[in-house]
């Protein structure tokens, strides 16, 4: 992606402060729509009200679509179509910044949608095929399999026959998946998911694994933080890759279902997977950046992470191990509309760094951007760092046009 592959004696630290740079690609109309969007989502009940009747007026099949594609989708997604997303393709491109399009429907279950989605996941290995601008694809198996399935392969409980035969079918699309981006020397992201779940899609990502990895890193399995038994299990994951003689594609995330797992994990009265504290979550992550860049032979990482502690202890540990920035063993990755400071300051330093471009039409994707209104808003009458950094770059714009 970034064309300029920096010797790494010539590296320089990276400032996530320089807004003209995690700017530049916006024009001073747009920055003041996305500061007005972000100043309504830092009101907590902005949020919480909108979130309702955005749900209400859904059902009620009320005209709300044209407003929601003004603000707050124009903002996190790239659009309903592959071909919508390609203005963002390019405007990132012009970042030095590569496009991860993310087919974000949610909350469909049923086979024909699986097989639709598909469908349409081999589009977007297909449109990654066709240019560098698209370094990576990914997928969630929840988008091509049910969650009930997935649950009931973990427990080990014995499935019916037609059961059996609907996990087989789970295991040949995300076979025909791999498959297909490994023909085209695309790399797959397989997301991580609940933890009632996720043993299931590791097995099938490991399966796909040492069926494609062999050659290059082209399958990359999602690695949450937040999960005490992360960090051995990434480790253990490293030991049978190099046994088996196969590269591991790891994405290391902190990990998203914290409230849902923390409930389950109360009710269901068994001892709760993720870790007590954020301290802990974070000491396994930047553990997990030291254990990855120190097995780059087998290894080949992306962090997807907005921590900027996260972001600048990795790049750190890359100058004093004397990696260069380009290293191709070495991602970053953030979310579209979001930690643009982290991604543009990075691509500019010569640093990898792709951005999730999620699509869909927009009632399936609404599930998506009321999670990312929730992580907007405002906590403790603390104005979030986006808000923040866009007012900074809006007051820069102003006195830089007054002299
Ligand atoms: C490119 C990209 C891909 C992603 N893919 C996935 C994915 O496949 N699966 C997935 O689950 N998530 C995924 N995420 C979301 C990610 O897991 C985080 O939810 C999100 O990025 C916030 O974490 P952070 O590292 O950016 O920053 P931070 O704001 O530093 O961390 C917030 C995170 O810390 C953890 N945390 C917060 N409080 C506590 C606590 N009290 N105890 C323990 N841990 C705590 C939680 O994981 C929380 O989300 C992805 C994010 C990005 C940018």
């Amino acid at each position: 992606m970034p064309t300029t592959v920096k010797r790494a004696n010539s590296i320089k630290p990276v400032s996530f402060e320089d807004t003209s740079i995690a700017f530049s690609s916006q024009s001073n109309g747009k920055l003041l729509k996305t500061y007005w969007l972000f100043a309504l989502m830092n009101r907590g009940w902005v949020v919480n009200l909108g979130t309702f009747f955005i749900k209400l007026a859904l059902k009620l099949q009320l005209p709300v679509k044209k407003l929601i594609k003004s603000t707050i989708f124009e903002q996190f997604c790239g659009g309903e179509t592959i071909r919508d997303c390609e203005k963002t393709i390019q405007k990132l491109h012009d970042g030095n910044i590569g496009t991860i399009l993310d087919y974000s429907v949610e909350g469909e279950d049923n086979e024909k949608c699986f097989d639709e989605t598909v469908q349409e996941i081999l589009r977007t290995i297909d449109r990654a095929g066709e240019s560098k601008d698209i370094p990576f694809s990914v997928f969630k198996i929840t988008g091509i399999a049910s969650t009930e399935l997935l649950e009931k392969v973990q427990s080990g409980e014995t499935l019916t026959e037609e059961e059996q035969a609907a996990y087989d079918r789970v295991r040949q699309r995300v076979d025909a998946l791999c498959r297909h981006a490994c023909e085209r020397n695309v790399r797959i992201f397989v997301d991580a998911e609940e933890s009632w779940i996720q043993e299931t899609i590791d097995e099938l990502t490991y399966e796909m694994m040492d069926k494609y990895n062999h050659h290059q890193c082209i399958v990359y399995n999602t690695y949450q933080m937040y999960r005490w038994d992360s960090f051995e299990n990434l480790k253990k994951a490293t030991e049978t890759a190099r046994k088996k003689g196969y590269y591991l594609g790891v994405k290391l995330v902190r990990g998203a279902y914290i409230e849902k797992e923390r409930i389950r994990a109360h009710e269901g009265e068994y001892q709760d997977p993720i870790h007590p504290t954020k301290e802990e979550t974070d000491r396994d992550f930047n553990q997990a950046i030291d254990f990855c860049l120190e097995y780059r032979d087998t290894i080949s990482f992306c962090l997807g992470t907005h921590n900027e502690y996260s972001s600048q202890y990795c790049i750190r540990k890359m100058l004093e191990l004397k990696i260069n920035p380009g290293d191709p063993h070495v991602w970053f990755a953030q979310l579209l509309g979001m930690s643009d400071n982290i991604s543009y300051n990075l691509a500019n330093a010569g640093y990898n760094v792709a951005k999730y471009v999620p699509y869909g039409p927009v009632e399936a994707v609404m599930p998506y951007l009321f999670r990312r209104a929730e992580e907007n808003k405002s906590i403790s009458g603390q104005s979030s760092r986006e808000y923040r950094l866009i007012k900074s770059e809006l007051k820069r714009r102003k006195n830089a046009g007054r002299q």
